[in-house]
């Protein structure tokens, strides 16, 4: 059997702060398999961004281990790609100049990466756009050029905390059915952290509740849903979305 791509094992963190400290994560494992899409709920502050974070290797849980690709995380990893919430594209770079700063960075830029990035941004709709700076984008297109970035330097996995929260509903049902589908035909392994239970269960193969703070894992959902070539706007209407909906709904009440 292959291994998982994301492997915690019994991973906890406290952070130090003025006020003591703070007990954010307890005791998470997870297997995550290759390709598979997982989301992430729970309440706000049971650590969700600190378990990406963790996975990422930007942060060292205070117990436990993580592994990615079968290597234990220690300090960055290259194949990680993260999107966050804001899309932190350059207003002084053009889209063509935002979606290849991953590469410079890391050093890998090179004349095949730069056309994978133009075929990408054709693909997604960007290729008129290649010349704009971000500001005369919609907030959508700012989010697909950033998703463009994040797969220009070929990430194996995709780590997204809140990617759609600053678009509006009607935006944000676009772009989360369209970035869900691309990861898709790119096989990418993604883990979505959100609080919007109909986002975590339409794009998700998986959605797991953390309990509150400390956060550990409070269940796990297996989405499987009866629609034809499954989008994440499509699955929305599969007759066993609400039963999913019902019971993490259920689950994330904090008064149970
Ligand atoms: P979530 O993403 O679920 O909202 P976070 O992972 O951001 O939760 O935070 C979990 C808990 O850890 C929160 O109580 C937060 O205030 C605390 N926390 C997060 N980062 C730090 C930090 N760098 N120092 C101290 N406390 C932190």
């Amino acid at each position: 059997m292959e291994l998982p791509v994301v492997k915690l094992d019994r991973v906890s963190k406290n952070y130090h702060s003025l006020e003591g400290e703070i007990e954010a994560l307890a005791d998470i494992s997870l297997d995550v398999d290759r390709g598979e899409f997982v989301s992430i709920v729970g309440p706000s502050g049971c650590g969700k961004s600190t378990l990406l974070s963790i996975v990422s290797g930007l942060i060292e849980p205070t117990a436990g281990k993580v592994w990615v690709q079968g290597r234990e995380v220690k300090g960055n990893l290259q194949s990680v790609g993260y999107m966050l919430q804001k899309d932190h594209l350059f207003e002084w770079r053009t889209i063509r100049e935002n979606a290849v700063l991953g590469l410079e960075i890391r050093n890998m830029k090179n004349k095949e990466r730069v056309s994978y990035v133009n075929d990408l941004l054709d693909a997604y709709g960007l290729g008129d756009f290649m010349d704009c700076y971000p500001s005369q984008l919609s907030g959508g297109m700012r989010q697909r050029a950033a998703l463009v970035r994040t797969l220009a330097t070929e990430p194996e996995i995709l780590l997204l905390d809140e990617p759609f929260s600053a678009l509006d509903y009607q935006t944000r049902l676009a772009i989360a059915d369209e970035i869900g589908s691309i990861l898709k035909r790119e096989k990418k392994t993604a883990i979505l952290v959100t609080h919007d239970i109909a986002e975590a269960i339409s794009m998700a193969d998986r959605v797991i509740v953390l309990s509150k703070r400390p956060g550990n894992i409070k269940s796990i959902h297996s989405i499987e849903l009866t629609c034809d070539k499954r989008s994440p706007m499509r699955c929305r209407e599969a007759p066993e979305f609400s039963k999913y909906f019902n019971n993490i709904w259920k689950e994330l009440d904090v008064h149970v």
